[in-house]
């Protein structure tokens, strides 16, 4: 693997510094070099390979911001980024995690207990969890989202069909974020129902995508499920959704940021091995100076992601949607800015699969789409100026 370059994280514990040095050694030996990357992914076909999941698992890692109550390690949101940026660095194929991750801080926030014990527990031991709030017809606007969950005889039995579903397919469990109430406003009448992925009723469809296996359709055909598996209040979803976008945010941000760190990392020892016209390309100084202006991108941007993190440990009540979302938006689009230069300073080996780079662009390319596009990123930072 190339070389880290990144400035040590300022403000890092030496319990959090060791943690971020024992994900790098678990990343190196396992999936540092193409051979083995190429076999636990099955020639690249696969994002998430189970046996390395768990083996994070038996480190007690995919539990890192889970409470030890539930089998965590009672961590905050800097320990969850440290894991999704060094995981992401290290191209470790757990796909199934940021979502999972996602998934748990719901549970945390409103879970009763017996649920928190089900899911998080399981997440910790290395089970996949998805979340299901995007439909056909409702995704920026996820509030107009028309999934029925009617309530018949203690039951919920929902109707109606979610798309681009993260990891359905590998997961134990789909929350499902569904209309129980349409008297009142659009966001009034959600609820969160935490769907086994293998009730009946239930069918799950892979969606061919630029990134490989990782999005489904979900169709739920009079899919009845009992009032237990509601999480939290009827009718509450759209609150409950709200409160959790800065750790969803962050998720991605942190993500982002490790995968934009590697195309660095791969590009610049590219560089400075490949030589043209009798010296190294990256001693030119177009080269040089991209080096320098991507390098002071992720260097800020990992200052943003991490001041984000803190600041959602010191308070995880605090909405901070321009802050979450600016650490969202220049994450990702860092991430695809890396990637396309880097594929662009590699020349024709840039494109080519023998090298990490034309999947570091078709990874990147999405992240400015899900979790809420850039887009919509943007509208959300310019209202909190007030325009
Ligand atoms: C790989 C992947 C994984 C995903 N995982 C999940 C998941 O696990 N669970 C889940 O529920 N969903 C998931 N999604 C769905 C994702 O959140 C939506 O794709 C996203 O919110 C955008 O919705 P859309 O694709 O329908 O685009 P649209 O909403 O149709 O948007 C199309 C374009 O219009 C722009 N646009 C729309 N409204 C506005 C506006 N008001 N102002 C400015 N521009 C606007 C958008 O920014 C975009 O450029 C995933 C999507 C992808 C691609």
């Amino acid at each position: 693997m190339s070389a880290i370059t990144a400035t040590p994280i300022r403000g890092l514990s030496d319990g959090q510094r060791d943690f971020q040095a024992a994900i790098r050694d678990f990343a190196e030996r396992e999936c540092g070099t193409a051979e083995l990357r190429e076999r636990l992914t099955e020639g690249y076909a696969e994002l998430h390979n189970q046996e390395i999941y768990e083996k994070l698992a038996e480190l007690g890692w995919l539990g890192v911001a889970i409470d030890e109550r539930w089998g965590g390690a009672g961590g905050g949101m800097v320990d969850a980024c440290i894991f999704l940026e060094e995981t992401m660095r290290g191209l470790v194929p757990i796909a199934g995690y940021g979502v999972s991750l996602i998934v748990a801080g719901a549970y945390e926030r409103f879970g009763t207990d017996a649920q928190k014990e089900e899911i998080l527990g399981a997440i910790c031991r290395g089970r996949v969890e998805a979340i299901a709030m995007s439909e056909p017809e409702a995704g920026s606007d996820v509030g107009s989202l028309s999934c029925r969950a009617v309530r018949s005889n203690g039951d919920y039995v929902l109707n109606g069909q979610k798309t681009w579903i993260s990891a359905a397919h590998i997961a134990d469990h789909i929350l499902v974020v569904a209309r129980s109430d349409d008297s009142g406003s659009k966001h009034d009448g959600l609820t969160m129902v935490s769907v086994p992925a293998d009730a009946d009723g239930i069918e799950i469809r892979g969606i061919q995508t630029l990134g490989g296996k990782e999005v489904n359709d979900v169709f739920l055909t009079d899919c009845r499920i009992p009032a237990e598996r509601v999480l939290g209040a009827a009718g509450g979803g759209w609150m409950q959704l709200m409160a959790g976008l800065n750790v969803e945010r962050l998720i991605l941000a942190a993500s982002a940021l490790g995968i934009a760190q590697r195309a660095f990392d791969d590009v610049l020892a590219y560089i400075k091995e490949r030589k043209q016209f009798g010296r190294p390309i990256g001693s030119f100084q177009v080269l040089r100076h991209r080096i320098a202006d991507l390098a002071t991108e992720l260097e800020s941007t990992r200052l943003l992601v991490y001041d984000v993190a803190r600041k959602v440990d010191d308070d995880p009540d605090r909405m901070l949607p321009r802050e979450a979302s600016m650490a969202k938006l220049k994450a990702t689009e860092l991430a695809k800015r890396v990637a396309l230069d880097g594929m662009q300073m590699m020349g024709g080996y840039g494109y080519a699969s023998e090298y990490d780079m034309e999947r570091h662009v078709r990874a990147t390319l999405v992240m400015s789409i899900y979790g809420g596009t850039n887009e919509i990123q943007r509208e959300i930072v310019s209202k909190t100026y007030g325009l």
